[in-house]
Protein backbone atom coordinates (compact mmCIF):
# COMPACT_ATOMS: atom_id res chain seq x y z
CA UNK A 1 0.00 0.00 0.00
CA UNK A 2 1.10 3.40 -0.36
CA UNK A 3 -0.26 7.07 -0.06
CA UNK A 4 -1.34 7.26 -3.89
CA UNK A 5 -5.55 8.32 -3.81
CA UNK A 6 -6.71 6.29 -6.22
CA UNK A 7 -10.23 7.17 -4.86
CA UNK A 8 -10.88 11.45 -4.42
CA UNK A 9 -14.82 12.41 -3.01
CA UNK A 10 -15.33 15.79 -2.19
CA UNK A 11 -18.64 17.20 -1.09
CA UNK A 12 -20.59 13.94 -2.48
CA UNK A 13 -24.47 14.40 -2.55
CA UNK A 14 -26.98 12.57 -4.02
CA UNK A 15 -31.05 13.74 -3.37
CA UNK A 16 -33.69 11.68 -4.43
CA UNK A 17 -36.46 14.40 -5.00
CA UNK A 18 -36.37 15.92 -1.43
CA UNK A 19 -34.53 13.38 0.16
CA UNK A 20 -30.84 13.48 0.87
CA UNK A 21 -29.28 9.64 -0.09
CA UNK A 22 -26.01 10.78 0.69
CA UNK A 23 -24.81 14.52 2.36
CA UNK A 24 -21.82 16.36 1.25
CA UNK A 25 -19.64 13.13 1.81
CA UNK A 26 -15.92 13.69 1.29
CA UNK A 27 -12.98 11.06 1.63
CA UNK A 28 -10.15 9.44 0.02
CA UNK A 29 -8.97 5.93 -0.70
CA UNK A 30 -4.93 4.78 -1.19
CA UNK A 31 -4.15 2.58 -3.58
CA UNK A 32 -3.55 -1.24 -2.35
CA UNK A 33 -6.02 -0.30 0.51
CA UNK A 34 -8.41 -2.57 1.69
CA UNK A 35 -11.39 0.21 2.55
CA UNK A 36 -14.44 -0.92 4.58
CA UNK A 37 -17.29 1.34 3.69
CA UNK A 38 -19.98 0.60 6.66
CA UNK A 39 -23.10 1.47 7.57
CA UNK A 40 -26.28 0.24 8.74
CA UNK A 41 -29.30 -0.37 5.85
CA UNK A 42 -30.04 2.42 4.22
CA UNK A 43 -27.39 4.43 5.53
CA UNK A 44 -26.44 5.67 1.67
CA UNK A 45 -23.86 2.90 0.99
CA UNK A 46 -24.86 1.82 -2.30
CA UNK A 47 -25.88 4.78 -3.40
CA UNK A 48 -22.64 6.46 -2.86
CA UNK A 49 -20.94 3.43 -4.39
CA UNK A 50 -22.77 3.34 -7.65
CA UNK A 51 -21.80 6.70 -8.12
CA UNK A 52 -18.34 5.73 -7.49
CA UNK A 53 -18.57 3.33 -10.39
CA UNK A 54 -20.00 5.61 -12.59
CA UNK A 55 -23.40 3.88 -12.78
CA UNK A 56 -25.34 7.10 -11.32
CA UNK A 57 -24.55 10.60 -11.21
CA UNK A 58 -24.17 13.25 -8.12
CA UNK A 59 -26.80 15.77 -7.34
CA UNK A 60 -23.61 18.25 -6.32
CA UNK A 61 -19.75 17.62 -5.66
CA UNK A 62 -17.73 15.22 -7.06
CA UNK A 63 -14.91 12.60 -7.31
CA UNK A 64 -12.69 11.09 -9.31
CA UNK A 65 -11.76 7.04 -9.46
CA UNK A 66 -8.27 5.50 -11.08
CA UNK A 67 -7.55 9.07 -12.18
CA UNK A 68 -10.99 10.08 -13.93
CA UNK A 69 -13.60 11.83 -13.20
CA UNK A 70 -16.41 10.56 -11.92
CA UNK A 71 -19.37 12.57 -13.85
CA UNK A 72 -17.40 13.43 -17.15
CA UNK A 73 -15.20 10.06 -17.39
CA UNK A 74 -17.52 7.84 -16.25
CA UNK A 75 -17.21 5.45 -19.27
CA UNK A 76 -13.06 5.10 -18.49
CA UNK A 77 -13.73 4.50 -14.60
CA UNK A 78 -16.18 1.39 -15.73
CA UNK A 79 -13.33 -0.36 -17.74
CA UNK A 80 -10.93 -0.45 -15.22
CA UNK A 81 -12.73 -1.24 -12.12
CA UNK A 82 -14.68 -4.81 -11.06
CA UNK A 83 -17.97 -4.59 -8.89
CA UNK A 84 -19.50 -7.63 -7.26
CA UNK A 85 -23.02 -6.78 -6.01
CA UNK A 86 -25.23 -8.50 -3.03
CA UNK A 87 -26.77 -10.00 -5.90
CA UNK A 88 -23.56 -10.93 -8.19
CA UNK A 89 -23.83 -11.50 -11.35
CA UNK A 90 -22.63 -15.17 -12.27
CA UNK A 91 -24.75 -16.81 -15.61
CA UNK A 92 -26.46 -19.42 -13.89
CA UNK A 93 -26.94 -21.94 -16.57
CA UNK A 94 -23.42 -21.79 -17.65
CA UNK A 95 -21.02 -23.76 -16.20
CA UNK A 96 -17.88 -22.39 -14.07
CA UNK A 97 -15.50 -22.29 -17.05
CA UNK A 98 -18.23 -20.82 -19.40
CA UNK A 99 -18.66 -17.63 -16.96
CA UNK A 100 -14.88 -17.06 -16.92
CA UNK A 101 -14.85 -17.03 -20.54
CA UNK A 102 -17.63 -14.87 -20.54
CA UNK A 103 -16.38 -11.86 -18.33
CA UNK A 104 -12.95 -12.45 -20.03
CA UNK A 105 -14.82 -11.30 -22.89
CA UNK A 106 -17.04 -8.88 -22.09
CA UNK A 107 -14.03 -7.02 -20.04
CA UNK A 108 -11.73 -7.36 -23.36
CA UNK A 109 -9.15 -10.10 -21.86
CA UNK A 110 -7.66 -11.54 -24.87
CA UNK A 111 -8.43 -15.55 -25.65
CA UNK A 112 -4.89 -16.96 -24.86
CA UNK A 113 -4.99 -14.82 -21.65
CA UNK A 114 -8.52 -16.02 -20.44
CA UNK A 115 -7.08 -19.57 -21.56
CA UNK A 116 -4.02 -19.04 -18.96
CA UNK A 117 -5.63 -17.23 -16.47
CA UNK A 118 -8.75 -19.43 -16.23
CA UNK A 119 -6.74 -22.37 -15.57
CA UNK A 120 -4.70 -20.64 -12.88
CA UNK A 121 -7.57 -19.96 -11.11
CA UNK A 122 -9.69 -22.86 -10.93
CA UNK A 123 -6.76 -24.40 -9.74
CA UNK A 124 -6.50 -21.84 -7.24
CA UNK A 125 -10.10 -22.40 -6.21
CA UNK A 126 -9.78 -25.59 -6.57
CA UNK A 127 -12.15 -25.61 -8.84
CA UNK A 128 -10.72 -27.43 -11.73
CA UNK A 129 -12.98 -30.44 -11.69
CA UNK A 130 -15.91 -28.83 -11.11
CA UNK A 131 -15.66 -26.64 -14.25
CA UNK A 132 -18.12 -28.18 -16.37
CA UNK A 133 -20.47 -28.11 -13.56
CA UNK A 134 -23.83 -25.48 -13.95
CA UNK A 135 -23.21 -22.43 -11.22
CA UNK A 136 -26.25 -22.93 -10.21
CA UNK A 137 -25.84 -26.00 -8.59
CA UNK A 138 -23.08 -24.55 -6.28
CA UNK A 139 -23.07 -23.82 -2.83
CA UNK A 140 -23.53 -20.32 -2.33
CA UNK A 141 -19.94 -20.00 -0.77
CA UNK A 142 -18.27 -21.39 -4.34
CA UNK A 143 -20.77 -18.77 -5.79
CA UNK A 144 -19.04 -15.83 -4.01
CA UNK A 145 -15.82 -16.43 -4.68
CA UNK A 146 -16.37 -17.55 -7.94
CA UNK A 147 -17.97 -13.77 -8.70
CA UNK A 148 -15.11 -12.25 -6.94
CA UNK A 149 -12.38 -13.74 -9.38
CA UNK A 150 -14.89 -13.19 -12.57
CA UNK A 151 -15.23 -9.70 -11.01
CA UNK A 152 -11.27 -8.83 -10.72
CA UNK A 153 -10.49 -11.56 -13.78
CA UNK A 154 -9.46 -8.59 -16.06
CA UNK A 155 -7.27 -7.08 -13.45
CA UNK A 156 -8.85 -3.94 -12.36
CA UNK A 157 -6.98 -1.25 -10.33
CA UNK A 158 -10.22 -1.12 -8.00
CA UNK A 159 -12.58 -3.71 -6.82
CA UNK A 160 -16.20 -2.75 -5.39
CA UNK A 161 -17.93 -5.44 -3.25
CA UNK A 162 -21.23 -4.48 -1.94
CA UNK A 163 -21.98 -6.90 0.74
CA UNK A 164 -20.08 -9.77 -1.14
CA UNK A 165 -20.45 -12.32 1.88
CA UNK A 166 -24.14 -12.42 2.58
CA UNK A 167 -25.71 -15.57 3.87
CA UNK A 168 -22.62 -17.58 4.76
CA UNK A 169 -21.02 -19.16 7.43
CA UNK A 170 -18.10 -17.61 9.21
CA UNK A 171 -16.14 -20.29 7.71
CA UNK A 172 -16.72 -18.86 4.14
CA UNK A 173 -16.63 -15.69 4.92
CA UNK A 174 -13.13 -16.29 6.53
CA UNK A 175 -11.83 -18.20 2.81
CA UNK A 176 -13.35 -15.26 0.86
CA UNK A 177 -11.46 -12.94 2.65
CA UNK A 178 -8.36 -15.07 2.31
CA UNK A 179 -9.18 -14.13 -1.58
CA UNK A 180 -9.59 -10.11 -0.70
CA UNK A 181 -5.83 -10.19 0.40
CA UNK A 182 -4.69 -12.20 -2.59
CA UNK A 183 -6.37 -9.57 -4.81
CA UNK A 184 -4.87 -6.90 -2.20
CA UNK A 185 -1.38 -8.23 -2.59
CA UNK A 186 -1.53 -8.09 -5.99
CA UNK A 187 -2.00 -4.64 -6.23
CA UNK A 188 -6.39 -4.42 -6.12
CA UNK A 189 -7.38 -2.06 -4.02
CA UNK A 190 -10.85 -3.49 -2.31
CA UNK A 191 -13.28 -0.79 -1.62
CA UNK A 192 -16.47 -3.13 0.43
CA UNK A 193 -19.64 -2.78 2.08
CA UNK A 194 -20.28 -4.90 5.00
CA UNK A 195 -22.20 -5.44 7.94
CA UNK A 196 -19.92 -8.40 9.54
CA UNK A 197 -18.03 -6.25 12.23
CA UNK A 198 -15.55 -9.13 12.53
CA UNK A 199 -14.90 -8.13 8.49
CA UNK A 200 -14.88 -4.33 9.49
CA UNK A 201 -11.63 -5.44 11.52
CA UNK A 202 -9.77 -7.05 8.30
CA UNK A 203 -9.87 -3.83 6.72
CA UNK A 204 -7.02 -1.49 6.79
CA UNK A 205 -9.93 2.09 7.21
CA UNK A 206 -12.43 2.12 7.37
CA UNK A 207 -15.71 4.67 7.56
CA UNK A 208 -18.59 4.52 9.14
CA UNK A 209 -21.89 6.12 7.23
CA UNK A 210 -25.13 7.19 9.21
CA UNK A 211 -27.87 8.54 8.07
CA UNK A 212 -26.08 9.58 4.37
CA UNK A 213 -22.56 11.29 6.57
CA UNK A 214 -19.31 9.66 7.06
CA UNK A 215 -19.29 10.14 10.99
CA UNK A 216 -15.59 8.34 11.60
CA UNK A 217 -13.38 7.55 9.03
CA UNK A 218 -9.98 5.52 10.72
CA UNK A 219 -7.86 2.48 11.20
CA UNK A 220 -10.16 -0.38 13.14
CA UNK A 221 -7.74 0.20 16.10
CA UNK A 222 -7.85 4.25 16.04
CA UNK A 223 -11.53 3.77 16.07
CA UNK A 224 -11.85 1.40 18.88
CA UNK A 225 -9.54 3.63 20.90
CA UNK A 226 -11.25 6.84 19.91
CA UNK A 227 -14.86 5.14 21.02
CA UNK A 228 -13.20 3.11 23.94
CA UNK A 229 -14.82 0.30 22.57
CA UNK A 230 -13.18 -3.16 22.97
CA UNK A 231 -14.70 -4.15 19.29
CA UNK A 232 -16.01 -3.08 16.10
CA UNK A 233 -19.42 -3.99 16.78
CA UNK A 234 -19.16 -1.76 19.73
CA UNK A 235 -18.12 1.27 17.51
CA UNK A 236 -20.26 0.72 15.41
CA UNK A 237 -23.43 0.32 17.56
CA UNK A 238 -22.37 3.18 19.16
CA UNK A 239 -22.60 5.36 15.68
CA UNK A 240 -25.42 4.00 14.61
CA UNK A 241 -28.02 4.32 16.99
CA UNK A 242 -27.55 7.75 16.29
CA UNK A 243 -29.79 6.65 12.76
CA UNK A 244 -33.01 8.24 12.54
CA UNK A 245 -33.40 6.73 8.83
CA UNK A 246 -35.46 3.65 9.82
CA UNK A 247 -35.56 0.82 6.75
P1 LIG B 1 -28.35 -1.37 2.39
O1 LIG B 1 -27.32 -1.84 3.33
O2 LIG B 1 -29.75 -1.71 2.82
O3 LIG B 1 -28.07 -1.71 0.95
P2 LIG B 1 -27.40 1.33 1.87
O4 LIG B 1 -26.59 1.99 2.93
O5 LIG B 1 -26.69 0.75 0.73
O6 LIG B 1 -28.34 0.24 2.52
P3 LIG B 1 -28.85 2.84 -0.07
O7 LIG B 1 -29.33 1.66 -0.83
O8 LIG B 1 -27.77 3.66 -0.66
O9 LIG B 1 -28.44 2.42 1.41
O10 LIG B 1 -30.13 3.76 0.23
C1 LIG B 1 -30.05 4.99 0.97
C2 LIG B 1 -31.42 5.60 1.03
O11 LIG B 1 -31.76 6.12 -0.26
C3 LIG B 1 -32.51 4.63 1.42
O12 LIG B 1 -33.43 5.30 2.29
C4 LIG B 1 -33.18 4.29 0.10
O13 LIG B 1 -34.55 4.00 0.27
C5 LIG B 1 -33.00 5.58 -0.69
N1 LIG B 1 -32.91 5.35 -2.14
C6 LIG B 1 -31.98 4.60 -2.76
N2 LIG B 1 -32.19 4.62 -4.12
C7 LIG B 1 -33.28 5.39 -4.32
C8 LIG B 1 -34.01 5.81 -5.48
N3 LIG B 1 -33.63 5.41 -6.71
N4 LIG B 1 -35.09 6.59 -5.30
C9 LIG B 1 -35.47 7.00 -4.06
N5 LIG B 1 -34.83 6.66 -2.91
C10 LIG B 1 -33.75 5.86 -3.04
Amino acid sequence: MNNEKVITVTDLTKRFGKFTAVDNISFHVNRGEIFGFLGANGAGKTTAMRILCGLSRPTSGGGSVAGFDIIKEAEKIKRRIGYMSQKFSLYEDLTVLENIRLFGGIYGVPDKEIKRRGEELLRRLDFYDERNRRVKSLPLGWKQKLAFSTAIFHRPEIVFLDEPTGGVSPETRRQFWELIYRAAADGITIFVTTHYMDEAEYCNRVSIMVDGRIEALDTPENLRERFSADSMDAVFYLLARRAKRQE
